[in-house]
């Protein structure tokens, strides 16, 4: 068995629909290989649905007209995609979906409450209207297929927005429903539900995590990602020109450059895939005969040294620094955790052997709330002057230089130094995890497209 999931770019109109439908027939059901399909959002339609949410919460009359042409997109697809006279039933198994969608944005506008909870029933109707169109056109092309609404069976906690997961219950659920339905499955992606079955998500990018959680709860004999390029390349094709597609990165290689940017797979996918060691292959819609990338636990080509380099575009640097913080213990403790407390997720975190100062890469949103819960915690070492003011700094990225050979390789690091240094490109902080999978780089975010491809061309050879 497979499980097979198709991203928003892969659906991102009629006509990629239908070349979905065809791929899955001509390589899947004429060759009767089992599969399961997890399906996202048609393209935009998850950012469509979080801006109508935020119209009605302003109460901006346009949210109305916004929300009418969503509507209108989605007809207009399972219209193109059907015969004229399958149009009605079409209608009638969207219409619910449509009013129910309808009444809970009327119901922000008119409480004017937008909460995390609420932001998440609304986006669920994304992935919840993509798989029943796909769904109904199926029934229609000789294929007998079944809607399925993972949100009933993958369950949270309440951590709306990015929920997660208790792994126990959802196995049992996915087991059992399989044992009850024999039909392919088709699988929203991204959704899934609280044990007061309110709807939560998975965190944006979600769908590749269903697919999963599917394929390890039902032990895959492999999960496919098909997306709209050639598999995990060694960089952002839309910031570095010359990147390439790699035959196969490890679990953890795909783990540190999704972490750090990477779009292409989002990050938590590869760990339920890891604990049964179940190869995941990021495939190519329009380009199917293209053999991918292979996450696996063995490389098929271990010439890379450096797999890739990614990017976080916008970070802020949180940087606390006193002398008093020389050789007292519990400073670092205190500090991650006053964070942990208040969400600020770090992305990365620096400190110099004389720990004279440590620095905290986060996401620029939580910057003035991080200064201000640090300076709190340490307000009495402040007032005797041995932490001083803690600064935030603005307008960096990080740059991630993974691969697992680098840790055998001596001269990654002064290659990387020396071609920065070359170009004048100045390193604001360095980090390397000490499995020296990863070498990251803080530097200013207009840097950013030129580091990138100084880099691509220092350190990663065809
Ligand atoms: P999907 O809709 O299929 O989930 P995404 O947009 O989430 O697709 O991810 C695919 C995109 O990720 C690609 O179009 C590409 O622009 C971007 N991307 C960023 N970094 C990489 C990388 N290293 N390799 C491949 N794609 C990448
Ligand atoms: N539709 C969701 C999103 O846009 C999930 C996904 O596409 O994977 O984030
Ligand atoms: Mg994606």
């Amino acid at each position: 068995m497979r499980v097979l999931k198709f991203g928003g770019s892969s659906v991102g109109s009629a006509e990629r629909v239908d070349k979905v439908i065809a791929i899955l027939q001509n390589r899947y059901t004429r060759k009767q290989v089992k599969f399961v399909v997890v399906f996202s959002a048609f393209q935009g339609v998850t950012d469509k649905l979080i801006e109508i949410g935020k119209l009605a919460f302003q109460r901006k009359h346009n949210y109305k007209a916004e929300l009418e042409k969503l509507i209108d997109s989605h007809y207009e697809t399972v219209f193109k995609l059907n015969p004229v006279k399958k149009h009605p039933s079409a209608a009638d198994e969207l219409e619910p979906l449509f009013d129910e969608l309808k009444e809970v944005i009327h119901g922000v506008y008119l409480v004017k409450e937008l909460s995390a909870r609420t932001l998440d029933y609304i986006v669920s109707f994304g992935e919840r209207l993509s798989c029943t169109i796909i769904n109904f056109t199926m029934q229609n092309r000789g294929m007998s297929p079944e809607y399925l609404d993972a949100s009933r069976l993958i369950k949270t906690d309440d951590s709306f927005g990015n929920a997660r997961v208790d792994f126990k219950s959802t196995n049992k659920n996915i087991v059992n429903h399989f044992k009850k339905h024999k039909r392919l499955q088709v699988i929203t992606g991204f959704i899934s539900s609280t044990v007061q079955n309110e709807i939560t998500t998975l965190g944006r990018g979600g769908s590749d995590y269903t697919a999963s959680i599917f394929g390890a709860a039902l032990n895959a004999d492999l999960i496919e990602i098909w997306t709209d390029v050639d598999g995990i390349l060694t960089a952002d094709p839309r910031k570095v020109k010359n990147a390439f597609p790699l035959p196969s990165v490890t679990y953890e290689e795909a783990m540190e450059l999704s972490h750090f940017g990477a779009k292409v797979i989002y990050p938590p996918t590869m760990l339920p895939a890891l604990q049964k060691k179940i190869k995941i292959v990021i495939k190519n819609t329009f380009n199917p005969d293209f053999e991918g990338t292979d996450i696996a636990v063995k490389e098929k080509d271990s010439r890379f040294t450096v797999k890739g380099i990614s990017s976080i575009d916008d970070i802020s640097l949180v940087r606390v620094q006193g002398g008093g913080m020389i050789g007292v213990t519990g400073i670092a403790a205190r500090l991650f955790g006053v964070l942990a407390e208040h969400n600020v997720n770090i992305i990365l975190i620096t400190q110099a052997s004389s720990e004279h100062s440590i620095c905290l890469a986060i996401p620029p949103k939580l910057g003035a709330l991080s200064k201000k819960v640090i300076e709190e915690e340490f307000r009495l070492e402040m007032l005797d002057g041995k932490i001083g003011e803690v600064k935030v700094e603005n307008d960096l990225s990080v740059i991630a230089v993974v691969g697992e050979h680098m840790r055998h390789t001596p001269g990654i690091s002064g290659k990387v130094f020396q071609a920065l240094g070359k170009n004048k490109i100045n390193i604001i902080a360095i980090a390397q995890g000490s499995s020296e999978l990863n070498i990251s780089l803080v530097i200013e975010k207009n840097n950013l497209s030129k580091a990138l491809n100084i880099l691509h061309k220092a350190v990663i050879k065809n």
